[in-house]
């Protein structure tokens, strides 16, 4: 019926159309998009489509130069699991109560803010690990402006070190590495130094332009610096924002509290935000009715930069969603049951990511320059095998970027990577692990493995030539 009224036709005759077709429809029957293409040029329209994001029409205020103030850095730690993330977001929270703040550090709300002797503030993300970084890149926020990576000087450097330096380049997320438990007797910064080295990752007393700094989350030692040389960093982007405009930004994480109600943390990333505000966070929204820091004193306004839990929504956002403040109650109520309702009917996915059968024919089209890939082996030599064959595809019309590598199975990391990142996952005699298969299939990533090299070099040069005969 509403392609009717829009075409101006009968609505019998499109029910006509759609019997010729062979398809049995009501008036209220939501067509799909090549059913909805024919019936269209069955009476001489085209169908242009829209993606859901514009169909919101939300429109997000533009800043002249004059409206910018700078802002704090956003970070994310991240690192090997056990070389300590989580002492060194723990040391750095205790170490920044503010003095007159009542009560010292509490909840754990997801993210906080911490100031420093000279005045300056950082806000940290408090969730740990490369996952929850590219889950939300896969979201399509991107919120971190820098990342340290934690490395145990007791240790080695990684693979889940490699992982999150992968993570982070591919964001394009400059890096500050935190050389972790210095003071255990059998600590060798010097070592992890010189195997980052190996990875072509040169620290500043290595010569090199990477920031470290040697620490102990468990003493306090080195860590005043490390937040300095953060500061220096993040400097260098020349971080700004609008603080005079209604807030934009993200959700960090929602849950539904017994006695609260639904309990939002959000990062204020432009604009100020209020009690009072109403605003919209993906499928939810509703009236900031209090708003809380990490140490559970109530707030009335948050600005750029700041992370705050929101008592108010009428639901538990996703994290990565991105939230808007509008004027209108009626118009975020109507978006917010639009979008229910979209995502209730599209049970397929509409972003369809990119596959090895899909490269050549995007490739003609001529808007597809860099093939992306992750490339999981049995052992380094083949990985390194493969990455310089694959490298050497790339031709002047497409460049082949190897976004990660490593000895292992195919993990979920991996395939968040790939879906955040546009690339397909190829496989050298191993598999996926655990959950990676089913993600990469809700997903929709391409998972390619082979047990000959030969293979893989071939199928990747027949995608990229348009030659490849589909998968069996
Ligand atoms: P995560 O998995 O990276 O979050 O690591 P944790 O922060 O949980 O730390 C793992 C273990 O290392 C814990 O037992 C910590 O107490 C210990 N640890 C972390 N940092 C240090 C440090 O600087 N010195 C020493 N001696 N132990 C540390």
């Amino acid at each position: 019926s509403e392609i009717a009224t829009m075409m101006d036709i009968p609505v019998t005759k499109i029910i006509g159309a759609c019997m010729s077709l062979g398809m049995m429809v009501t008036m209220n029957q939501r067509l799909d998009a090549e059913t909805l293409t024919i019936v269209a040029e069955e009476f001489d329209h085209t169908v242009e489509f829209v993606s859901a994001e514009v169909e919101d029409a939300i429109v997000e205020e533009e800043d002249s130069a004059e409206d910018l103030e700078a802002r704090a850095p956003i970070i994310t730690v991240m690192g090997h699991v056990d070389h300590g993330k989580t002492s060194l977001l723990d040391y750095i929270r205790k170490a920044n109560v503010i003095a007159g703040e009542s009560g010292g550090i509490t909840q754990h709300i997801g993210a906080y803010g911490v100031q420093l002797e000279s005045g300056q503030k950082i806000a940290f993300l408090d969730t740990p690990g490369h996952e929850a970084f590219t889950a939300m890149r896969a979201r399509g926020a991107q919120v971190t402006d820098l990342v340290i990576i934690v490395v145990a000087a007791d240790d080695d450097v990684m693979p889940q070190t490699k992982e999150a330096i992968s993570h982070a380049q591919a964001a394009g997320v400059p890096i500050v590495f935190a050389i972790n438990k210095v003071d255990r007797p059998a600590a060798n910064p010097d070592k992890i130094k010189e195997q980052l080295a190996a990875m072509n990752l040169l620290v500043e007393d290595w010569g090199g332009k990477i920031q470290s700094h040697d620490i102990s989350a468990k003493t306090g030692q080195g860590i005043s610096e490390l937040l300095e040389k953060v500061l220096l960093e993040a400097e260098m982007l020349d971080l700004k924002a609008n603080p005079n405009k209604r807030a934009v930004g993200t959700v960090v994480e929602a849950y539904l509290d017994k006695g609260r109600g639904f309990v939002s943390t959000i990062l204020v990333q432009e604009g100020t935000l209020t009690i009072g505000d109403y605003i919209l966070a993906g499928k939810n929204s509703g009236k900031v009715k209090a708003m809380f820091n990490e140490r559970g004193n109530a707030m009335e306004k948050a600005g750029p930069s700041t992370p705050v839990s929101i008592l108010g929504l009428d639901g538990a956002p996703q994290a990565g969603d991105r939230f808007h403040v509008f004027e209108d109650e009626r118009e975020a109520k109507q978006i917010a049951s639009k979008r229910s309702q979209l995502q209730r009917e599209q049970s397929v996915r509409t972003q369809k990511h990119i596959t090895l059968d899909e490269i050549g024919r995007r490739i003609a089209l001529g808007d597809f320059k860099e093939l992306n890939i992750i490339l999981k082996g049995d052992v380094d030599g083949s990985v390194e095998a493969l990455t310089d064959s694959f490298q050497k595809l790339s031709t002047d019309e497409i460049q082949v970027n190897i976004l990660h590598k490593g000895v292992g199975a195919i993990t979920e990391s991996d395939v968040l990577l790939a879906s955040a990142s546009e690339a397909i996952i190829i496989g050298f005699n191993v598999r996926p692990a655990g959950n990676a298969r089913m993600i990469a299939d809700k997903e929709e990533i391409d998972i390619r493995t082979y047990s000959i090299i030969y293979d893989a070099i071939n199928d990747l040069r027949d995608a990229m030539e348009g030659m490849l005969s589909p998968e069996m």
